[in-house]
């Protein structure tokens, strides 16, 4: 099955993973099902639980990526058979965790909606970015404004093959695959037409932590594009399959995520021992960054990249924060309408508006208490006092232009160290180039 994160087409699919977006920073990832196994097959497949209500997947398969969809009443015979006070104990635990996630825990067995406030969420084909704020956290994670820098200063770009260790919680891994496919690969087409495919090859020495992210990978459908070795590369390097004997990668770009990267430097080269071959593509420079949370790290790890030949060396600190501009509304008249967006220029203006506010509340009141039409009263208010429209407001009497830096600043996640091996030049290759460019001579 094509990957929803490279091919997302335009409906979610069954056995595929989609995004139950709820609120601006929460979505729950799911593998849609149509079967539900662990509850004997309802119709409805799967029922993911959430604080707004309870979404059977049937009811999310073949939608339209970015449709609304309105909460189920859903019932499931023996499995809602519980006792009022353990449901109302489960249902005050989602209320307060906010959320389900996927079938195999027992909160999602409790399958009738949870909350008074039954709603809806959006449904929303997975990207990386996405991916990133909602996988499960297994270590610490390369979040966006990183990895979109990491990835445009590797060169990262389809037909490329990247080498990243650890794996962790395969943030990055999500992030590079995009970067580097090529499409799914074409076997009709013959040997020399056919497109390098673009591939991440990932490492990681944490058996469950390699374990999980395969897991993902299949899930995703992204197999074969990503290869994900259980290794650890400070010892056994970067080949395939077997560490001696194995294949190359043929790696044009490599992001180092471990503690002590400058240990894995050693197998980064383009003339290794003999018996062994290069990880690097022979063909192309190669392009390295390495992630380290201390200067101590970064400065061995620079020191060990000169002595093994690495050049153009440079160390970034990314520090992204978001600042929140907006013009403070002061001023907000009595029923939230007329008048709302004026800022009072003086005191004496304040006053008078303070005055107007409460006069229109005032009216209103009246208006509601003798039955008569509010919106009359307010019509006959606007005539006495014509409101200003915002667009006739200038700028300034919109409010007080005001900026705020995000709470829970996070400024510094890692000092990025960057380097270049250049290809190796032969005399062959001047030779192609002499007969390629006879003038440059
Ligand atoms: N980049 C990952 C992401 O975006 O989700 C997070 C990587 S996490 C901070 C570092 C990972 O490196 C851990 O999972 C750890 O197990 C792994 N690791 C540490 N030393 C290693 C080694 N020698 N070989 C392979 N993996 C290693």
């Amino acid at each position: 099955m094509p990957s929803p994160f490279l091919t997302p087409g335009s409906t979610a699919q069954a056995d595929g993973l989609a995004l139950l977006h709820l609120r601006r920073d929460q979505s729950i990832p799911t593998i849609l099902r149509s079967y539900d196994d662990e509850n004997q097959g309802y119709d409805e497949g799967r029922v993911e639980n959430t604080r707004f209500g309870s979404f059977p997947h049937s009811t999310l398969i073949n939608k339209p990526w970015g449709s609304q969809i309105i909460a189920s009443v859903v019932d499931t015979g023996s499995r809602g058979r519980k006792s009022d006070a353990a449901k109302k104990r489960k249902a005050d635990e989602l209320d307060a965790s906010g959320t389900t996630t996927g079938a195999d825990d027992e909160k999602s067995s409790l399958k009738k909606p949870v909350s008074a406030s039954s709603g809806f969420i959006h449904l929303i084909a997975p990207t990386p970015e996405a991916w990133t704020l909602s996988l499960p956290h297994r270590t610490q994670v390369v979040y966006t404004p990183d990895y979109s820098y990491i990835l445009h200063r590797l060169r990262a770009r389809p037909g490329n093959t990247v080498i990243e260790a650890g794996a962790g919680s395969g943030s990055f891994t999500h992030a590079s695959v995009r970067a580097v496919f090529n499409g799914y690969p074409d076997s009709t087409a013959p040997a020399p037409k056919r497109r390098r495919l673009g591939k991440v090859c990932s490492y990681e020495f944490h058996e469950p932590r390699a374990g999980r992210v395969k897991e993902e990978v299949s899930q995703h459908g992204l197999d074969g594009i990503v290869e994900v070795t259980h290794r650890d590369v400070y010892e056994d390097g970067f080949l395939l399959d077997d560490p001696k004997t194995g294949r190359s990668p043929n790696a044009n770009a490599i992001f180092l995520d471990l503690p002590a990267p400058w240990l894995a430097l050693k197998h980064l080269v383009r003339n290794p021992p003999s018996g062994t071959v290069s990880p690097l593509d022979p063909s192309s420079p190669a392009y390295l960054c390495t992630f380290s949370p201390c200067l101590e790290q970064a400065e061995r790890t620079i020191s060990t990249m000169r002595q093994l030949g690495w050049l153009s060396i440079t160390m970034v600190e990314v520090n992204h924060h978001m600042i929140d501009v907006k013009r403070e509304r002061i001023g907000l008249d009595a029923q939230g309408v007329r008048g709302a967006l004026v800022a009072p220029r003086s005191v004496d203006e304040a006053v008078a508006k303070m005055r107007s506010d409460e006069n229109r509340t005032r009216r209103f009141r009246e208006a509601e208490a003798e039955g008569r039409s509010v919106e009359d009263e307010r019509k006959t208010l606007d005539k006495e006092q014509p409101a200003q429209t915002p667009s006739e407001i200038p700028s300034y009497g919109l409010g007080r232009l005001v900026h705020r830096t995000e709470d829970n600043l996070k400024t510094h996640t890692s000092y990025l160290v960057f380097a270049i091996l250049p290809r190796e030049w032969s005399e062959e290759d001047e030779q192609k180039c002499r007969e390629k460019w006879p003038s440059a001579q």
